[in-house]
């Protein structure tokens, strides 16, 4: 018997270990994969380019756009001051409202591309915007092209653009661009990724949340972009806009209600003065 007693022992035993060994193995794989989740997560959120890289690079782009005149027709300055004014105002009274974080360190300059056909507007890292006609003249009111304005600005002060781009060519491209020391065909590229650059439904919600939080202390409605966002999605054809910014679901109710539990001001703006911006662009 205390031989059998010894025998069942030892395969007990044995039993445990191989148990513990099967066990401990399944809590490292866990603990690996846990790990490579949290280490891919966090290299997404790093952005290996500088606000000085994305300022040079920005710059690059809107150089290249400046001398690309047949593919972005830039709307002269001459003869429309009072459409660059109007647009500019909103860039500003944005700008000043208190929770652009790189209001000081980006360039923040807009510029407005002559294509009545296109519903589109696009900001490059460093702050420069564009915003096509066809846009301005398809929106109903200034609380909606602010919102659309908090959009793309948001875009570029939270750095969506880089933190796609460089996972996309590497920061040794981006870099050779923003210094001027790359090829034209890799700043061919660059420039169309930027221009066509689609951002993740995240990023999206994020752009959305802060366009609401910029709006918030101006005299623009804090849900402007709702506004743009429900006139948009009801477009027959997928308008440009929506193929670069694509629709997180539930957008217009979640920025309606991000600006509802926020106590904003309200706006003061009228259509008055959006209508004959649009008009002076006829
Ligand atoms: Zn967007």
């Amino acid at each position: 018997m205390p031989l059998e007693l010894g025998q069942d022992y030892k395969i007990i035993n044995t039993l445990i270990k191989k148990i513990m060994n099967i066990r401990n193995f399944f809590i490292l794989i866990i603990v690996i994969a846990a790990l490579t989740s949290w280490h891919c997560s966090s290299l997404k959120k790093i952005n290996l380019f500088s606000i000085e890289d994305d300022k040079a690079l920005g710059l690059q782009v809107s150089n290249e756009i400046q001398t690309a005149s047949s593919e972005y027709p830039l709307l002269l300055e001459s003869g429309n001051q009072e459409v660059y004014t109007y647009i500019r105002n909103i860039t500003n009274n944005i700008l000043n409202s208190g929770n652009v974080k790189h209001k000081d360190d980006f360039a923040w300059q807009v510029k407005i591309i002559d294509d009545p056909e296109t519903l589109n507007a696009f900001a490059t890292p460093g702050g420069y915007i564009y915003v096509y006609t066809g846009l301005i003249k398809f929106l109903d009111s200034e609380d909606e092209l602010a919102g659309v304005m908090g959009h793309e600005i948001a875009h570029a002060d939270l750095r969506h653009s880089t933190r796609q781009m460089t996972s996309s060519y590497g920061v040794s491209t981006l870099l050779a661009v923003a210094t001027g020391n790359a090829s034209d065909g890799a700043v061919q590229q660059v420039l169309s990724g930027i221009t066509s650059l689609k951002f993740s439904r995240n990023h999206e919600t994020e752009a959305d949340t802060y366009s609401v939080n910029y709006l918030c202390n101006t005299k623009y409605d804090a849900a402007g972009a709702a506004g743009f966002f429900r006139k948009i999605s009801g477009s027959s054809s997928t308008p440009q806009f929506l193929s670069t910014h694509p629709n997180p679901d539930n957008r217009v109710e979640n920025i309606e209600k991000k600006a509802a539990a926020k106590t904003c001001s309200p706006s003061t703006t009228t259509v008055t003065e959006h209508n004959r911006i649009k008009q002076l662009l006829k």
